[in-house]
């Protein structure tokens, strides 16, 4: 059973790998991103404390999701299939945290795969066509994959909805608090000896046989 991290910046196709890996190999999406919406969907204690911070396309609190991190790693689920994390460690707080929850749960992080790219423009068309399907949750561009219906969800025809946060001025304060806190951790794991990086501009199907050759997976 084996930990992954995907680094990236937003819109850089974490989720997008992420969700590939699982249908491919049945390995955990565990995104700290979905974890967060979802807990101010339903109105928990926890997303009414995060719901502003996310709106402004901030980080919200290291020991706040150092918690949401812990309790997926204490999952059986988890050992049983391994997984990777999309969103998390997002800082070098977040990632000398990580250390300490995976050293305490008796488990390792194998490797961080990096989704690098510096071609701004398409990162903020990434996020700014993005719609995610309000029923179903899949999600669609705009610009590089749009739905056969306007508005509507391929998959089961649900309404397609923008995220608060891709609207471009959060995109673009959302990539500045990337290059900010997150990009230092490029550093950190590669030192570290784990960091592998994949070529951000290549599309879901090419980045998922990039990995699954790295992991020896095919
Ligand atoms: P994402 O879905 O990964 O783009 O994350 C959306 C938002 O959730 C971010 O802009 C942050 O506000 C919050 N978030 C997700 N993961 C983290 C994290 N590891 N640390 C702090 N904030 C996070």
């Amino acid at each position: 059973m084996a930990i992954y991290v995907l680094l990236g910046p937003p819109g850089g196709g974490k989720g997008t790998l992420a969700e590939l890996l699982r249908k491919r190999f049945g390995f955990l999406h565990i995104s700290t991103g979905d974890i967060l919406r979802e807990e101010i969907r339903r109105e928990t204690p926890l997303g009414r404390q995060v719901r502003d911070c996310m709106g402004r396309g901030a980080l919200v609190p290291d020991e706040v999701v150092g918690a949401v991190v812990a309790a997926r790693l204490a999952e059986d689920e988890l050992r049983r299939h391994g997984c990777f994390l999309d969103g998390f460690p997002r800082t070098l707080v977040q990632a000398q945290l990580f250390e300490r929850l995976l050293a305490d749960a008796g488990l390792a992080l194998d490797r961080v795969f990096l989704l690098a790219t510096d071609d701004v423009d398409r990162l903020i068309k990434r996020l700014t066509g993005r719609r995610v399907c309000g029923q179903c949750r899949a999600v669609c561009n705009l610009v590089y994959s749009p739905p056969r219906q306007p508005g509507r969800c391929d998959h089961c025809g649900g309404p397609l909805e923008q995220r608060g946060d891709d609207t471009e001025p959060t995109a673009r304060e959302r990539l500045r608090v990337y290059t900010e806190q997150t990009e230092p951790l490029v550093r950190f794991y590669d030192e570290r000896g784990l960091l592998l990086r994949l070529d951000g501009a290549r599309e879901g199907l090419e980045l998922l046989s990039e990995v699954s050759l790295a992991l020896g997976l095919n």
